[in-house]
């Protein structure tokens, strides 16, 4: 017998909709809550999909339910509708939710969290977003304070209620949405341990793309004598293809460290491997993306087992956004679900190339492919093109522009973030206060502007104005590098005329100035690397001898300016 032989099972619907009144009343005639149906209605849903029509009444009535569904299907709001219209009271409990989602990843979180935001809104549901990566400290406040439905990746969970600050004793209804996604990514365990921490009395949905053994036995041990409902995606695609972006870049050997780091601070990837031809590429890629501020870690053969398994810990973990690897290494690692795969150079062999970015694009969620192509080596590309029958478009690497916009993006996603954890009301009445005489549009505009200049004043600084082809980002949340204190007189800066395109890192430079010029390394002091220049902190009363020392220095076969930089 299967585990799924006992699960009810509703006809699989994939029909247009039924004949329901458009409207409010389309909601209101499958149970949704008056101010429910209207948030609805202001957001312009006319009537429910099938899942909505399907979930929504079996949810309200506190079944539980295995859903195999898509993103893309209304979902989200299936089950964030009956979560609302239950859960929320409008009393939150410190540290005690009376909703629980879980989600694989980041994105997801945010996503479902503004949603059950965005339909709650007239409930005045409280929503916290908690996932690995964020800082745990203002996580820890909200919970403290009470909210009432909690969306979380499975990891960041577990470790919450390690702390207490997550206790589940209270939940009445908990969603594990995309949960094949979740097994994929190794959370298995963790959800274990969560779903064990549930009062009996709870009710709880199941969400999957797929409905694997795995899941089935999930749904067997967690759900009691769940509806079952099956929506058949939207257009189901030929062959399955995955949904994969594929592009490439054209880039010259020496641009390519800095290349790369432009194009992730582009695409903002969540988890990426980038694939290296040998251990050594490995190694100076890791450094250099490490010093662009990446928290990327490196495989390949070289490594011991126990070495492999922390690496590959940190990146399942997420505490690593980039795993930099050689095919060897990677090959065989159960890791899907990645968000970008990089070629770092063109595989020689079309057959790699497919079995590469099949680790991205899974379960209705687009996956990119970004790949590297040096000059020569264009030819290569064009064999993949025609052994996959597929185009990839050559596109213009981003340009300062561009990371503007970029920037601005991000700033607008941590504004939403910022609203969703709540902790505003210390600043409302600074606010209102303010209103008296300003304009409420300008002081949000202005208030804007601070919180942008905050997260990238460091990238406007000479680093940006001189180096249009290549401007580094410092982007928000990252370690940045520390910059030199121009301002104390015993000390001066260093001015170096190569930098990141030129394979510079900071190591070198510490190498340099503590051998060949015998200044003790704790002596050096903070040391900027932009992609055209590095400057370094340095004693003033060294720094003669430093750049007397250093004098006709080559680095990768190209001599190396050094002198006093003049606004240090
Ligand atoms: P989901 O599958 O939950 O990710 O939802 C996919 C998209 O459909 C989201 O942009 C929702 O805002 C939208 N959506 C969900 N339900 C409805 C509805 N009943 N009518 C119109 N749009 C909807």
């Amino acid at each position: 017998m299967t585990a799924s032989d006992d699960i009810d099972s509703a006809a699989p619907s994939d029909g247009p909709a039924a004949s329901v009144a458009p409207g409010p009343s389309a909601f209101s005639a499958i149970g949704v809550a008056p101010e429910l149906a209207a948030a609805l209605t202001a957001l312009g849903y006319e009537e429910p999909t099938p899942i909505q029509r399907e979930a929504i009444p079996p949810l309200l009535a506190g079944r539980d339910l295995l859903g195999q569904a898509a993103t893309g299907t209304g979902k989200t709001a299936a089950f964030a509708l009956p979560l609302l219209q239950r859960c929320v009271t409008g009393e939150p409990r410190k540290n005690r939710p009376s909703a629980l989602v879980l989600v694989p990843t980041r994105e997801l979180a945010m996503q479902v969290a503004e949603a059950v935001h965005k339909y709650g809104k007239a409930k005045h549901a409280t929503v916290l977003p908690i996932y690995g990566g964020q800082s745990i400290g203002q996580q820890l406040r909200v919970l403290d304070r009470g909210v009432e439905i909690v969306v979380a990746t499975p990891g960041r969970a577990l470790d919450h209620l390690n702390r207490r600050s997550l206790v589940l004793d209270q939940v009445k209804m908990a969603v594990l949405d995309e949960a094949d996604e979740m097994l994929d990514m190794g959370f298995a365990e963790d959800i274990e341990a969560i779903l064990s921490k549930l009062p009996t009395d709870h009710q709880t949905a199941l969400f999957s793309a797929t409905l694997p053994p795995r899941i089935l036995s999930i749904a067997k041990q967690h759900l009691r004598d769940p509806i079952r409902i099956t929506i058949a995606k939207e257009r189901p695609v030929a062959g399955e293809a995955p949904r994969v972006r594929q592009v490439a870049f054209v880039v010259p050997r020496a641009h390519k460290h800095a290349a790369l780091g432009r194009v992730l601070d582009m695409e903002q990837p969540t988890s990426a491997i980038v694939f290296c031809r040998t251990r050594i590429e490995v190694d100076e890629l890791t450094e250099a993306m490490g010093a662009q501020g990446w928290r990327a870690e490196a495989l390949h053969g070289g490594l011991i087992q126990e070495q492999r398994d922390r690496v590959m810990k940190r990146f399942r973990g997420g505490q690593s956004e980039l795993l930099i690897a050689t095919d060897v290494a990677a090959r065989g690692l159960d890791i899907d679900h990645l968000s970008h795969v990089v070629n770092y150079g063109v595989p020689s062999d079309a057959d790699d190339y497919v079995h590469r970015i099949g680790r991205t694009g899974r379960a209705g969620r687009e996956g990119v492919a970004i790949t590297f192509v040096e000059p020569r080596e264009h030819r290569l590309l064009r064999n993949i093109e025609f052994a996959t029958r597929q185009k990839i478009r050559v596109e213009n690497l981003p340009t300062v522009a561009d990371l503007r916009s970029r920037r601005l993006e991000l700033t607008k996603a941590s504004l939403r973030e910022a609203v969703l954890a709540g902790e505003l009301d210390p600043y409302r009445s600074l606010v209102e206060e303010l209103s008296n005489d300003l304009d409420v549009m300008d002081l949000a505009a202005a208030a804007v502007k601070l919180a942008h200049d905050a997260s990238y004043a460091a990238s406007g600084d000479q680093a940006e104005e001189q180096d249009l082809v290549f401007a580094p980002p410092p982007p928000m949340q990252r370690a940045g590098i520390a910059s030199p204190s121009p301002h104390d007189p015993s000390r001066a800066r260093l001015f170096v005329g190569a930098g990141r395109i030129d394979g510079l890192r900071p190591g070198d430079l510490v190498g340099a100035i503590a051998h060949q010029a015998g200044v003790p390394g704790n002596l050096i002091g903070a040391i900027k690397v932009t992609d055209r220049f590095a400057l370094v902190d340095l004693p003033v009363a060294a720094i003669d001898h430093v750049i007397e020392s250093l004098r006709g220095i080559a680095f990768n076969g190209r001599r190396v300016v050094f002198r006093r930089d003049l606004h240090g």
